[in-house]
Protein backbone atom coordinates (compact mmCIF):
# COMPACT_ATOMS: atom_id res chain seq x y z
CA UNK A 1 0.00 0.00 0.00
CA UNK A 2 1.22 3.40 -1.30
CA UNK A 3 -0.11 7.02 0.29
CA UNK A 4 -0.21 9.73 -0.82
CA UNK A 5 -0.78 13.69 -0.01
CA UNK A 6 -4.37 15.59 0.08
CA UNK A 7 -2.60 18.32 -1.87
CA UNK A 8 -1.13 16.63 -4.81
CA UNK A 9 2.59 15.32 -3.90
CA UNK A 10 2.52 12.00 -5.07
CA UNK A 11 6.08 11.03 -4.31
CA UNK A 12 5.53 6.97 -3.05
CA UNK A 13 5.87 6.47 0.42
CA UNK A 14 4.85 3.21 2.45
CA UNK A 15 3.51 3.11 5.41
CA UNK A 16 6.35 3.39 8.22
CA UNK A 17 7.91 6.37 6.03
CA UNK A 18 4.82 8.53 7.26
CA UNK A 19 4.42 6.98 10.73
CA UNK A 20 7.02 9.08 12.12
CA UNK A 21 6.11 12.24 9.90
CA UNK A 22 3.24 15.38 10.55
CA UNK A 23 2.04 16.89 7.18
CA UNK A 24 2.97 15.63 4.25
CA UNK A 25 5.80 18.12 2.55
CA UNK A 26 3.33 20.18 0.72
CA UNK A 27 1.53 20.73 3.64
CA UNK A 28 -1.59 18.08 3.13
CA UNK A 29 -2.39 15.47 5.15
CA UNK A 30 -1.72 11.50 4.15
CA UNK A 31 -3.94 8.57 2.82
CA UNK A 32 -4.07 5.45 1.05
CA UNK A 33 -3.95 5.76 -2.40
CA UNK A 34 -7.26 3.56 -2.23
CA UNK A 35 -9.59 1.81 0.24
CA UNK A 36 -9.15 -1.90 0.43
CA UNK A 37 -12.96 -3.43 -0.51
CA UNK A 38 -14.64 -5.37 2.23
CA UNK A 39 -16.68 -7.77 0.13
CA UNK A 40 -19.85 -10.08 2.04
CA UNK A 41 -17.45 -13.19 2.11
CA UNK A 42 -14.02 -10.78 3.88
CA UNK A 43 -16.96 -9.33 6.29
CA UNK A 44 -18.48 -12.52 7.42
CA UNK A 45 -14.55 -13.76 7.45
CA UNK A 46 -13.94 -10.77 9.50
CA UNK A 47 -16.78 -11.43 11.78
CA UNK A 48 -15.25 -14.63 12.95
CA UNK A 49 -12.04 -13.28 13.42
CA UNK A 50 -13.05 -10.81 16.02
CA UNK A 51 -15.99 -13.64 17.72
CA UNK A 52 -12.78 -16.32 17.91
CA UNK A 53 -9.76 -14.04 18.11
CA UNK A 54 -10.77 -10.94 19.91
CA UNK A 55 -10.31 -7.35 19.21
CA UNK A 56 -6.38 -7.60 18.89
CA UNK A 57 -7.08 -10.56 16.37
CA UNK A 58 -9.78 -8.38 13.80
CA UNK A 59 -7.04 -5.26 14.54
CA UNK A 60 -4.68 -6.78 12.97
CA UNK A 61 -6.54 -8.21 10.21
CA UNK A 62 -7.31 -4.26 9.30
CA UNK A 63 -4.10 -2.71 10.08
CA UNK A 64 -2.22 -6.10 7.46
CA UNK A 65 -4.60 -4.09 4.88
CA UNK A 66 -2.58 -0.86 4.86
CA UNK A 67 0.74 -1.91 6.21
CA UNK A 68 2.79 -4.42 4.31
CA UNK A 69 6.39 -2.86 5.16
CA UNK A 70 6.29 -4.51 8.92
CA UNK A 71 6.81 -8.43 9.14
CA UNK A 72 3.31 -9.99 9.61
CA UNK A 73 4.23 -11.21 12.97
CA UNK A 74 5.63 -8.48 14.04
CA UNK A 75 2.38 -6.43 13.50
CA UNK A 76 0.09 -9.11 15.00
CA UNK A 77 2.66 -9.12 18.00
CA UNK A 78 2.55 -5.76 18.34
CA UNK A 79 -1.95 -5.39 18.03
CA UNK A 80 -1.56 -8.14 20.79
CA UNK A 81 0.19 -6.28 23.15
CA UNK A 82 -1.69 -3.17 22.69
CA UNK A 83 -5.43 -4.24 22.97
CA UNK A 84 -5.14 -6.24 26.06
CA UNK A 85 -7.88 -6.58 28.78
CA UNK A 86 -5.57 -5.12 31.62
CA UNK A 87 -4.87 -1.92 29.62
CA UNK A 88 -8.42 -1.74 28.32
CA UNK A 89 -10.40 -2.72 31.46
CA UNK A 90 -12.74 -5.29 29.42
CA UNK A 91 -12.17 -8.68 27.69
CA UNK A 92 -14.08 -7.21 24.49
CA UNK A 93 -11.63 -3.76 24.36
CA UNK A 94 -14.94 -1.77 23.34
CA UNK A 95 -18.31 -3.48 24.56
CA UNK A 96 -21.26 -2.36 23.25
CA UNK A 97 -23.96 -1.19 25.93
CA UNK A 98 -27.62 -1.08 24.85
CA UNK A 99 -29.77 1.83 25.82
CA UNK A 100 -32.90 1.03 24.56
CA UNK A 101 -33.76 -1.33 21.89
CA UNK A 102 -31.29 -0.52 18.81
CA UNK A 103 -29.67 2.35 20.47
CA UNK A 104 -26.37 1.77 22.14
CA UNK A 105 -23.21 3.63 22.92
CA UNK A 106 -19.98 1.88 22.23
CA UNK A 107 -17.33 1.65 25.13
CA UNK A 108 -14.34 3.51 23.89
CA UNK A 109 -12.67 4.97 26.88
CA UNK A 110 -11.54 2.35 29.16
CA UNK A 111 -8.26 2.58 28.60
CA UNK A 112 -5.59 4.44 30.94
CA UNK A 113 -6.73 8.18 30.37
CA UNK A 114 -10.60 7.27 30.30
CA UNK A 115 -11.07 8.95 26.64
CA UNK A 116 -11.20 7.53 23.33
CA UNK A 117 -7.59 8.87 22.51
CA UNK A 118 -6.08 5.63 23.60
CA UNK A 119 -7.56 3.07 21.55
CA UNK A 120 -5.13 4.81 18.53
CA UNK A 121 -2.18 6.04 20.92
CA UNK A 122 -1.22 3.40 22.44
CA UNK A 123 -0.81 1.66 19.48
CA UNK A 124 1.33 4.43 18.36
CA UNK A 125 3.09 4.11 21.30
CA UNK A 126 4.12 0.41 20.54
CA UNK A 127 4.40 1.11 16.50
CA UNK A 128 6.68 4.17 17.35
CA UNK A 129 9.04 2.22 19.67
CA UNK A 130 9.17 -0.38 17.39
CA UNK A 131 10.01 1.85 14.40
CA UNK A 132 12.45 3.52 16.08
CA UNK A 133 14.28 0.20 17.22
CA UNK A 134 14.57 -1.01 13.92
CA UNK A 135 16.09 2.07 12.80
CA UNK A 136 18.29 2.58 15.50
CA UNK A 137 16.87 6.34 15.88
CA UNK A 138 15.37 8.19 19.16
CA UNK A 139 12.51 10.88 18.98
CA UNK A 140 11.28 13.83 21.18
CA UNK A 141 8.11 14.46 20.73
CA UNK A 142 6.85 17.55 21.48
CA UNK A 143 3.69 18.66 21.87
CA UNK A 144 1.10 20.98 23.49
CA UNK A 145 -2.31 19.85 25.79
CA UNK A 146 -4.99 20.86 27.02
CA UNK A 147 -6.37 18.12 28.49
CA UNK A 148 -6.90 14.70 26.70
CA UNK A 149 -4.44 14.12 23.93
CA UNK A 150 -1.07 14.98 26.05
CA UNK A 151 -2.21 12.57 28.74
CA UNK A 152 -3.20 9.75 26.14
CA UNK A 153 0.08 10.50 24.25
CA UNK A 154 2.25 10.36 28.25
CA UNK A 155 0.55 7.27 28.90
CA UNK A 156 1.44 5.70 25.58
CA UNK A 157 5.11 6.46 25.32
CA UNK A 158 5.88 5.89 29.14
CA UNK A 159 8.43 3.85 29.77
CA UNK A 160 9.31 3.31 25.70
CA UNK A 161 12.81 2.75 24.62
CA UNK A 162 13.80 5.71 22.45
CA UNK A 163 10.85 8.04 23.15
CA UNK A 164 10.62 11.21 25.30
CA UNK A 165 7.59 13.31 25.30
CA UNK A 166 7.69 16.68 26.40
CA UNK A 167 4.18 18.13 26.94
CA UNK A 168 3.33 21.63 27.41
CA UNK A 169 -0.25 22.69 29.21
CA UNK A 170 -1.64 25.78 30.58
CA UNK A 171 -0.12 26.42 33.79
CA UNK A 172 -3.16 25.79 36.66
CA UNK A 173 -5.66 25.45 33.80
CA UNK A 174 -6.17 21.94 33.12
CA UNK A 175 -9.03 20.32 35.93
CA UNK A 176 -7.29 18.73 39.15
CA UNK A 177 -8.22 15.58 37.62
CA UNK A 178 -6.35 15.85 34.58
CA UNK A 179 -3.24 17.62 36.07
CA UNK A 180 -2.92 14.46 38.92
CA UNK A 181 -3.36 12.46 35.94
CA UNK A 182 -0.28 13.90 33.85
CA UNK A 183 1.86 15.31 36.79
CA UNK A 184 1.37 11.93 38.61
CA UNK A 185 3.65 9.92 35.80
CA UNK A 186 7.17 9.05 37.68
CA UNK A 187 8.42 7.84 34.26
CA UNK A 188 11.97 9.28 33.19
CA UNK A 189 11.39 9.52 29.77
CA UNK A 190 8.02 11.91 30.62
CA UNK A 191 8.65 15.80 30.95
CA UNK A 192 5.88 17.73 31.82
CA UNK A 193 5.85 21.46 31.37
CA UNK A 194 3.36 23.77 32.79
CA UNK A 195 3.50 27.35 30.91
CA UNK A 196 2.65 30.21 32.48
CA UNK A 197 0.11 31.07 29.70
CA UNK A 198 -2.61 29.78 28.00
CA UNK A 199 -2.84 26.58 25.55
CA UNK A 200 -2.56 29.16 22.72
CA UNK A 201 0.85 30.13 24.11
CA UNK A 202 1.95 26.29 24.24
CA UNK A 203 0.72 26.03 20.82
CA UNK A 204 2.89 28.49 19.73
CA UNK A 205 5.79 26.98 21.53
CA UNK A 206 5.79 24.01 19.55
CA UNK A 207 5.07 25.81 16.54
CA UNK A 208 8.50 27.97 17.14
CA UNK A 209 10.40 25.24 18.07
CA UNK A 210 9.42 23.60 15.07
CA UNK A 211 9.73 25.79 12.63
CA UNK A 212 13.17 25.95 13.44
CA UNK A 213 14.59 23.14 11.22
CA UNK A 214 18.04 22.85 12.39
CA UNK A 215 17.33 22.04 16.00
CA UNK A 216 13.88 19.95 14.93
CA UNK A 217 16.51 17.76 13.29
CA UNK A 218 19.18 17.70 15.79
CA UNK A 219 17.23 16.60 18.54
CA UNK A 220 14.82 14.65 16.72
CA UNK A 221 11.83 16.40 17.41
CA UNK A 222 8.42 14.89 16.46
CA UNK A 223 4.45 15.02 17.28
CA UNK A 224 1.88 13.15 18.24
CA UNK A 225 -1.13 14.97 16.41
CA UNK A 226 -4.25 14.22 15.27
CA UNK A 227 -3.37 13.82 11.73
CA UNK A 228 -1.43 11.10 11.91
CA UNK A 229 -2.73 8.63 9.67
CA UNK A 230 -1.40 5.72 12.12
CA UNK A 231 -4.12 7.00 14.87
CA UNK A 232 -6.57 7.24 11.56
CA UNK A 233 -6.10 4.06 11.03
CA UNK A 234 -6.17 2.29 14.42
CA UNK A 235 -9.76 4.09 14.92
CA UNK A 236 -11.25 2.16 11.80
CA UNK A 237 -10.98 -1.17 13.77
CA UNK A 238 -13.79 -0.02 16.57
CA UNK A 239 -16.14 0.65 13.75
CA UNK A 240 -16.23 -2.72 12.50
CA UNK A 241 -15.97 -4.27 16.28
CA UNK A 242 -19.29 -2.15 17.00
CA UNK A 243 -20.91 -3.37 13.52
CA UNK A 244 -20.30 -6.88 14.45
CA UNK A 245 -21.56 -6.44 18.16
CA UNK A 246 -24.82 -4.44 16.89
CA UNK A 247 -25.42 -6.96 13.83
CA UNK A 248 -26.10 -10.61 13.57
CA UNK A 249 -25.73 -10.82 10.05
CA UNK A 250 -23.27 -8.80 7.06
CA UNK A 251 -26.38 -7.66 5.59
CA UNK A 252 -27.41 -5.31 7.84
CA UNK A 253 -26.63 -1.83 8.27
CA UNK A 254 -26.00 0.47 11.37
CA UNK A 255 -25.05 4.12 12.11
CA UNK A 256 -22.87 5.53 13.85
CA UNK A 257 -22.62 9.27 16.14
CA UNK A 258 -19.80 10.50 16.60
CA UNK A 259 -18.71 13.58 18.75
CA UNK A 260 -16.51 15.65 16.76
CA UNK A 261 -13.61 17.96 17.29
CA UNK A 262 -11.01 17.97 14.98
CA UNK A 263 -13.19 15.36 12.30
CA UNK A 264 -10.68 12.32 12.88
CA UNK A 265 -12.91 9.68 14.89
CA UNK A 266 -15.20 10.40 12.44
CA UNK A 267 -12.86 10.44 9.46
CA UNK A 268 -12.24 6.76 10.71
CA UNK A 269 -15.73 5.91 10.33
CA UNK A 270 -15.38 7.55 6.82
CA UNK A 271 -12.51 5.30 5.89
CA UNK A 272 -14.40 2.31 7.22
CA UNK A 273 -17.68 3.12 5.44
CA UNK A 274 -15.52 3.38 1.66
CA UNK A 275 -14.23 0.15 2.72
CA UNK A 276 -17.64 -1.22 2.41
CA UNK A 277 -18.82 -1.30 6.18
CA UNK A 278 -22.04 -1.47 5.67
CA UNK A 279 -22.97 2.32 7.42
CA UNK A 280 -26.06 3.54 6.66
CA UNK A 281 -25.48 7.26 8.65
CA UNK A 282 -21.96 9.16 10.01
CA UNK A 283 -23.81 11.23 12.25
CA UNK A 284 -21.54 14.12 13.11
CA UNK A 285 -22.02 15.56 16.67
CA UNK A 286 -20.35 19.40 17.54
CA UNK A 287 -20.85 21.65 20.30
CA UNK A 288 -20.87 25.22 20.05
CA UNK A 289 -18.70 25.59 18.02
CA UNK A 290 -20.10 24.33 14.74
CA UNK A 291 -17.57 24.66 12.27
CA UNK A 292 -18.82 21.20 10.78
CA UNK A 293 -22.32 21.11 11.51
CA UNK A 294 -22.31 24.70 9.28
CA UNK A 295 -20.49 22.44 6.35
CA UNK A 296 -22.58 19.60 6.81
CA UNK A 297 -25.63 21.79 6.59
CA UNK A 298 -24.67 24.79 3.83
CA UNK A 299 -21.46 23.47 2.18
CA UNK A 300 -19.86 26.30 3.71
CA UNK A 301 -16.71 25.36 5.92
CA UNK A 302 -15.74 28.59 7.89
CA UNK A 303 -13.11 28.69 10.19
CA UNK A 304 -13.56 30.43 13.40
CA UNK A 305 -11.32 33.11 15.03
CA UNK A 306 -9.72 33.16 18.36
CA UNK A 307 -12.89 35.50 19.68
CA UNK A 308 -15.51 32.87 17.90
CA UNK A 309 -14.08 29.67 19.34
CA UNK A 310 -16.01 29.08 22.28
CA UNK A 311 -15.07 26.97 25.91
CA UNK A 312 -17.04 24.95 26.24
CA UNK A 313 -17.99 22.05 28.78
CA UNK A 314 -17.51 19.56 26.15
CA UNK A 315 -13.48 21.08 25.94
CA UNK A 316 -11.92 18.53 23.76
CA UNK A 317 -14.80 19.44 21.14
CA UNK A 318 -13.64 23.18 21.39
CA UNK A 319 -11.61 23.75 18.13
CA UNK A 320 -11.67 26.67 15.83
CA UNK A 321 -10.81 24.80 12.27
CA UNK A 322 -11.09 20.42 12.16
CA UNK A 323 -7.58 19.88 10.93
CA UNK A 324 -8.63 16.12 9.62
CA UNK A 325 -11.47 17.43 7.43
CA UNK A 326 -9.01 18.16 4.20
CA UNK A 327 -8.90 14.37 4.22
CA UNK A 328 -12.44 14.00 3.20
CA UNK A 329 -13.09 17.11 1.55
CA UNK A 330 -10.29 15.49 -0.96
CA UNK A 331 -12.26 12.07 -0.93
CA UNK A 332 -15.61 14.04 -1.72
CA UNK A 333 -13.97 16.23 -4.82
CA UNK A 334 -12.83 13.10 -6.35
CA UNK A 335 -9.29 13.42 -4.95
CA UNK A 336 -8.30 16.14 -6.67
CA UNK A 337 -5.42 17.27 -5.30
CA UNK A 338 -4.81 20.71 -6.71
CA UNK A 339 -8.64 21.87 -6.13
CA UNK A 340 -7.50 20.72 -2.18
CA UNK A 341 -4.75 22.97 -2.28
CA UNK A 342 -6.43 25.55 -3.94
CA UNK A 343 -9.14 25.57 -1.04
CA UNK A 344 -7.01 24.49 2.07
CA UNK A 345 -3.84 26.49 1.09
CA UNK A 346 -5.11 29.29 -0.43
CA UNK A 347 -8.75 29.92 -0.06
CA UNK A 348 -8.77 29.44 3.93
CA UNK A 349 -5.59 31.56 4.21
CA UNK A 350 -6.87 34.36 2.23
CA UNK A 351 -10.52 34.40 3.34
CA UNK A 352 -10.58 32.19 6.35
CA UNK A 353 -13.28 29.86 4.28
CA UNK A 354 -14.58 28.52 1.18
CA UNK A 355 -18.02 26.99 -0.07
CA UNK A 356 -19.06 23.87 -2.16
CA UNK A 357 -22.68 24.71 -1.87
CA UNK A 358 -22.61 25.22 -5.85
CA UNK A 359 -20.42 22.11 -6.29
CA UNK A 360 -23.14 19.22 -6.93
CA UNK A 361 -20.78 17.02 -5.15
CA UNK A 362 -21.45 18.66 -2.12
CA UNK A 363 -24.80 18.28 -2.46
CA UNK A 364 -25.34 14.48 -3.17
CA UNK A 365 -22.32 14.30 -0.20
CA UNK A 366 -25.09 12.80 2.48
CA UNK A 367 -26.45 9.95 -0.61
CA UNK A 368 -23.12 8.94 -1.21
CA UNK A 369 -21.15 9.45 2.33
CA UNK A 370 -23.61 9.22 4.17
CA UNK A 371 -22.67 12.70 6.50
CA UNK A 372 -25.63 14.06 8.18
CA UNK A 373 -24.90 16.93 11.19
CA UNK A 374 -26.14 18.24 14.22
CA UNK A 375 -25.24 20.41 17.46
CA UNK A 376 -25.73 20.59 21.30
CA UNK A 377 -25.23 23.23 23.63
CA UNK A 378 -24.77 23.23 27.11
CA UNK A 379 -28.24 23.10 28.02
CA UNK A 380 -29.10 20.46 25.55
CA UNK A 381 -25.95 18.10 27.09
CA UNK A 382 -27.30 18.60 30.74
CA UNK A 383 -30.87 17.93 29.90
CA UNK A 384 -29.18 14.59 27.75
CA UNK A 385 -27.10 13.37 31.18
CA UNK A 386 -30.18 13.91 32.97
CA UNK A 387 -32.18 12.07 30.60
CA UNK A 388 -29.92 8.94 30.52
CA UNK A 389 -29.54 8.85 33.57
CA UNK A 390 -32.96 9.33 34.79
CA UNK A 391 -34.34 6.45 31.78
CA UNK A 392 -31.53 5.10 32.14
CA UNK A 393 -29.79 4.38 35.29
CA UNK A 394 -26.75 5.62 33.33
CA UNK A 395 -24.31 8.29 33.61
CA UNK A 396 -22.51 10.27 30.60
CA UNK A 397 -20.00 12.27 30.04
CA UNK A 398 -20.54 15.96 28.50
CA UNK A 399 -18.99 15.00 24.68
CA UNK A 400 -20.85 11.19 24.76
CA UNK A 401 -24.38 13.59 25.74
CA UNK A 402 -23.80 15.46 22.50
CA UNK A 403 -23.60 12.88 20.68
CA UNK A 404 -26.42 11.44 22.17
CA UNK A 405 -28.43 14.43 21.55
CA UNK A 406 -27.79 14.27 17.97
CA UNK A 407 -28.06 10.50 17.62
CA UNK A 408 -31.77 11.62 18.41
CA UNK A 409 -32.51 13.34 15.92
CA UNK A 410 -30.92 11.22 13.29
CA UNK A 411 -32.60 7.91 14.21
CA UNK A 412 -34.44 5.56 11.10
CA UNK A 413 -37.03 2.92 11.52
CA UNK A 414 -34.43 -0.63 11.79
CA UNK A 415 -31.31 0.86 11.35
CA UNK A 416 -29.40 0.76 14.86
CA UNK A 417 -27.64 3.63 16.23
CA UNK A 418 -24.33 3.60 17.49
CA UNK A 419 -22.74 6.38 19.75
CA UNK A 420 -19.40 6.76 20.42
CA UNK A 421 -18.50 7.46 24.09
CA UNK A 422 -15.61 9.29 24.08
CA UNK A 423 -14.88 10.01 27.72
CA UNK A 424 -16.13 8.95 31.02
CA UNK A 425 -17.64 11.36 33.19
CA UNK A 426 -15.35 11.38 35.81
CA UNK A 427 -13.18 13.25 33.53
CA UNK A 428 -15.40 16.27 33.89
CA UNK A 429 -17.20 15.90 36.94
CA UNK A 430 -17.97 19.34 37.68
CA UNK A 431 -20.60 19.43 34.70
CA UNK A 432 -21.89 16.37 35.75
CA UNK A 433 -22.45 17.71 39.38
CA UNK A 434 -24.07 20.66 37.55
CA UNK A 435 -26.56 18.37 35.87
CA UNK A 436 -27.76 15.37 38.81
CA UNK A 437 -26.50 17.01 41.73
CA UNK A 438 -23.95 14.43 42.56
CA UNK A 439 -20.42 13.68 41.57
CA UNK A 440 -19.73 10.88 39.03
CA UNK A 441 -18.27 7.53 40.18
CA UNK A 442 -14.84 7.61 39.56
CA UNK A 443 -12.86 3.99 39.00
CA UNK A 444 -10.86 2.56 42.07
CA UNK A 445 -7.61 2.91 40.42
CA UNK A 446 -7.36 6.30 40.62
CA UNK A 447 -8.78 6.88 44.08
CA UNK A 448 -6.31 9.66 45.82
CA UNK A 449 -4.67 10.19 42.34
CA UNK A 450 -4.77 14.23 43.47
CA UNK A 451 -2.09 13.53 46.07
CA UNK A 452 0.42 11.65 44.53
CA UNK A 453 3.61 13.22 44.19
CA UNK A 454 3.89 15.51 41.23
CA UNK A 455 6.56 15.94 38.50
CA UNK A 456 6.11 19.18 36.73
CA UNK A 457 8.40 21.93 36.25
CA UNK A 458 6.78 25.62 35.75
CA UNK A 459 8.26 27.73 32.45
CA UNK A 460 7.38 31.12 31.32
CA UNK A 461 5.83 31.39 27.77
CA UNK A 462 9.24 31.46 26.28
CA UNK A 463 10.16 29.01 23.61
CA UNK A 464 14.10 29.50 24.06
CA UNK A 465 13.82 28.24 27.71
CA UNK A 466 11.72 25.08 26.51
CA UNK A 467 14.47 23.90 24.01
CA UNK A 468 16.82 25.07 26.78
CA UNK A 469 15.08 22.13 28.33
CA UNK A 470 14.93 19.93 25.81
CA UNK A 471 18.50 20.17 24.95
CA UNK A 472 19.66 19.51 28.91
CA UNK A 473 17.71 16.45 28.83
CA UNK A 474 19.26 15.23 25.35
CA UNK A 475 22.65 15.67 26.62
C1 LIG B 1 -10.60 14.40 21.10
C2 LIG B 1 -11.98 14.20 21.63
C3 LIG B 1 -13.13 14.37 20.82
C4 LIG B 1 -13.05 14.85 19.37
O1 LIG B 1 -12.48 13.89 18.53
P1 LIG B 1 -11.94 14.31 17.05
O2 LIG B 1 -11.24 13.12 16.55
O3 LIG B 1 -11.03 15.48 17.29
O4 LIG B 1 -13.12 14.70 16.25
C5 LIG B 1 -14.37 14.10 21.36
N1 LIG B 1 -14.51 13.73 22.65
C6 LIG B 1 -13.44 13.56 23.46
C7 LIG B 1 -13.66 13.17 24.87
C8 LIG B 1 -12.14 13.78 22.99
O5 LIG B 1 -11.09 13.63 23.80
Amino acid sequence: MLYLSTRGDSTPRRFCDILLEGLAPDGGLYLPEHYPQIDAARLAALRRTHAEGGYAALAFEILSLYIDDIPADDLRAICQRTYTAEVFGTPEIVPLKPLHQGFYLEALSNGPTLAFKDMAMQLLGQLFEYELGRRGQTLNILGATSGDTGSAAEYAMRGKRGIRVFMLSPHGRMSAFQQAQMFSLQDPNIHNIAIEGVFDDCQDIVKAVSNDLEFKRKYRIGTVNSINWARLLAQVVYYFAGYFQATRSDGERVSFTVPSGNFGNVCAGHVARQMGLPIAQLVVATNENDVLDEFFRTGVYRVRGAADTHETSSPSMDISKASNFERFVFDLLGRDGARCKALFDDALRQHGQFDLSGDARFADAAARYGFVSGRSTHADRLATIRRVFAEHGVTIDTHTADGVKVAREHLQPGVPMIVLETALPIKFAATIEEALGQPPARPARFDGIEQLPRRVRVLPADAAQVKALITAECE
